[in-house]
């Protein structure tokens, strides 16, 4: 499926293609370098690219098998935009809030400045969406750099039970646990889905 370009971001927040097959949009929400990218690369791995990648398109598709049951993801990794101006970059942040079907909140372990800014963008995510049950999933990014943390495993974890959430560690660069966040991504939806057509 298409992602919706930058030029057409405000029109359409489709929550599945028309096939009647899901799709879920997952955005990466955190700060610089905390290592969105770097996941997001790793989940393109998983699977062969079933898109040649297009410049400037932060999104990618993927088709996981998890519990022996088919799910796709489209995670976008757009929150870094190109430098616009301010009222449109609030706009865009705002969009990315709308239009999500889940949302993963990264911060580095090696940086107490980022964990501050997943609270943060936690409570503006509870904020624009109130009354829905969306997935969220905190993620603590660069395990491996050991001796430069900041944030404790305890820390996340009880952050995630205050702003109840998920919470997984992991380590791009040692591609430790980022399988197990997407799958985790995927089975959050699903219990969503499941409970609502209960
Ligand atoms: P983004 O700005 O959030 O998209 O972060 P990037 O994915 O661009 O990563 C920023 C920098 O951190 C890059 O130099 C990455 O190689 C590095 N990085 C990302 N994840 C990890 C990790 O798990 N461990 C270590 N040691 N470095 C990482």
């Amino acid at each position: 499926a298409p992602v919706a370009p930058c030029s057409s971001w405000s029109s359409d927040s489709a929550d599945s293609d028309s096939s009647g097959e899901s799709l879920y949009r997952v955005v990466l929400l955190g700060d610089p370098g905390v290592g969105k990218t770097s996941l997001v690369n790793l989940f393109a791995g998983i699977q062969e690219r079933d898109l040649p990648e297009q410049p400037g398109e932060d999104a990618y598709e993927r088709t996981l098998s998890v519990d022996g049951e088919e799910t796709t993801l489209l995670v976008m990794d757009t929150w870094e935009t190109e430098r616009r101006p301010q009222d449109e970059e609030n706009r865009f942040h705002n969009y990315c809030m709308q239009v999500g079907n889940a949302y993963v909140i990264v911060y580095s372990v090696t940086d107490r400045v980022s964990f501050e800014s997943a609270s943060e963008l936690r409570i503006q995510l509870r904020r624009t969406r109130q009354a829905e049950n969306i997935p969220i999933i905190l993620v603590g990014n660069k395990t491996d750099l050991v001796r430069c943390r900041e944030v404790s495993v305890e820390e996340g974890r009880a952050c995630a039970v205050v702003f109840d959430c998920k919470f997984i560690e992991t380590s791009a660069a040692l591609q430790h646990n980022v399988t197990e966040l997407f799958e985790g991504v995927v089975r959050q939806i699903r219990l969503r889905q499941d409970s609502k057509e209960a």
